[in-house]
């Protein structure tokens, strides 16, 4: 019942006799894995090999060398735990539109597979995927605890409708375990050469991918799912307990720090829920960290996945329109340019310091990122503009960043996307505004610019 519920059908098509190809896009692991898991099964239940390929493209989305060595890692370690089980990884360059149809027609496959990835360029694939294909085309949700498509079949006002589906249906999607990948019992024959240009790429990313030159150091997280399992029981065993409490101060390390691993599909989001449930965590914090990881995070999905202008000022609320548009002609009190912001040159030393947080580690905290975004539609021209600047930012320098989770959380910052209209002032409009002073009152503000200075 509940496969059924994720499973999404991109043809009518029958499952030929051919092998099982899985195209692993967003769900880069092979623990907790949905979508490869229906695809053993359907492999195994017509006796056929089970292939599965991952397209690497040179760009993605304004990512730098840094977040593709973290990829890579992790696909390393997915290509050699799949060879434990009898399945081949193919790591082929290039644009997934171009090769999944023609390595379907190649292994003359009976079912394609893919992972679920709400955001436009991927959705855009697999249209075409789906035009040029006559064989059976199916989508896992693997990556959602209750799936997308299934919860919602329309872009969700704010937090309290989705939370409203999500409370009614949520016992029946997580359960007591999560089926696994077993050892495959059907061979593929092919040889293929293209992992060994991707072997090569691992150790050299900065050469073939764009590089930050921002000097990012990302040695406090290590890359690939068995340090992401390790990461998660730590913070369920020490850090859950004080999530409640902690989570807003910039100073503490009180976030899981698991968004990259959430990001490259390398940990799934199922198994923290299930791990966090079982946890004996004080309730307060249990509630508020799977308020978080359940309904923010599967928000963001649904904001993507049913509003194709998440990342633009199309996408917000009427009422948000309207109120920016009102106060468009505003005198803004600073105006940078890109390069300001980008160098952390800005007369704001608490801005300056998140964004510093950001460039040298590639993750800056939660609560500083609303400020960050805020602060962005105050000092540009326009909230177009502010858009451009906060996306292009985020998803060059965030490792967790090109995610729904970033383009709602941009959304919500400078649109008011999932929020409501509040006191009305100067540029920001009835957009709700944050403040130094405000962020003074919330935790110790200079020890946060002297940490970041
Ligand atoms: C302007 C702005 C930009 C953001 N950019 C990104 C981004 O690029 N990538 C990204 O993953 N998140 C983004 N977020 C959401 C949130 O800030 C991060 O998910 C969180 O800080 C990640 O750290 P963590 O894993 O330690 O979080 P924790 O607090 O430990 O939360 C656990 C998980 O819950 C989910 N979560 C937490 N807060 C949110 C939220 N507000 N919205 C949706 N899901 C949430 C994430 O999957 C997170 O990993 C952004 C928020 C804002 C306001």
């Amino acid at each position: 019942m509940i496969d059924q519920e994720r499973i999404h059908r991109y043809n009518n098509t029958p499952p030929g006799p051919g092998p099982v190809i899985y195209w692993m896009q967003r769900d880069q692991r092979i623990m907790d894995n949905r979508a490869l898991v229906y695809a053993q099964k359907k492999a195994i239940e017509k006796r056929q090999p089970l292939l599965v390929v991952f397209c690497l493209l040179p760009e993605f989305l304004d990512a730098t060398g840094l977040q593709f060595q973290f990829m890579l890692k992790g696909l390393n370690e997915v290509l050699a735990s799949l060879g434990k089980k009898n399945i081949s990884l193919l790591i082929l360059k290039g644009e997934p539109d171009q090769i999944i149809p023609e390595l379907v027609r190649r292994h003359d496959a009976g079912l394609l597979v893919s992972d679920f990835n709400p955001l436009r360029i991927v959705q855009g694939w697999k249209n075409v995927i789906m035009k040029q294909l006559n064989t059976a085309f199916h989508e896992v949700d693997a990556h959602n605890i209750i799936p997308a498509r299934f919860i919602s079949k329309k872009a969700e006002f704010s937090a309290f409708t989705l939370r409203r589906k999500i409370e009614k249906t949520l016992d029946t999607f997580i359960p007591e375990e999560i089926p696994q990948l077993v050892n495959h019992p059907f061979t593929q024959q092919k040889a293929w050469i293209e992992n060994d240009a991707f072997l090569s790429l691992l150790y050299k990313p900065e050469k073939d991918f764009p590089s930050s030159q921002s000097g990012q150091n990302i040695s406090w997280i290590k890359p690939g799912e068995i340090a992401a399992m390790g990461a998660m029981k730590q913070f369920i065993c020490q850090g859950i307990d004080e999530y409640s409490i902690l989570r807003n101060d910039p100073n503490e390390p009180g976030q899981s720090g698991l968004s990259p691993y959430l990001h490259f599909g390398q940990l799934s989001a199922e198994r923290i829920a299930l791990e966090a449930k079982k946890s004996d965590a004080s309730t307060g914090s249990k509630k508020a960290f799977l308020e978080e990881l359940i309904v923010r995070r599967e928000l963001a999905d649904n904001f993507c996945l049913y509003n194709p202008a998440y990342d633009s000022f199309e996408g917000f609320h009427s009422w948000a329109k309207s109120t920016l548009n009102k106060h468009r002609g505003d005198i803004r009190e600073f105006l940078y340019e890109l390069p300001v912001f980008e160098l952390a040159k800005t007369h704001d030393p608490l801005w300056n310091a998140a964004q510093k947080e950001m460039l040298s580690t590639g993750k800056m905290h939660g609560f500083m990122r609303m400020y960050w975004a805020k602060k962005i539609l105050g000092w540009t021209a326009s909230p177009e503009e502010a858009m451009a600047v906060a996306i292009y930012l985020n998803d060059k320098y965030e490792l967790d960043g090109r995610d729904p989770n970033g383009y709602a959380g941009i959304a919500w910052s400078i649109g008011g996307v999932h929020d409501r209209p509040w006191g009305e002032r100067p540029v920001f409009g009835t957009i709700r505004y944050m403040n130094f002073q405000g962020c003074r009152r919330k935790f110790n503000v200079d020890k946060y610019i002297q940490a970041w200075t």
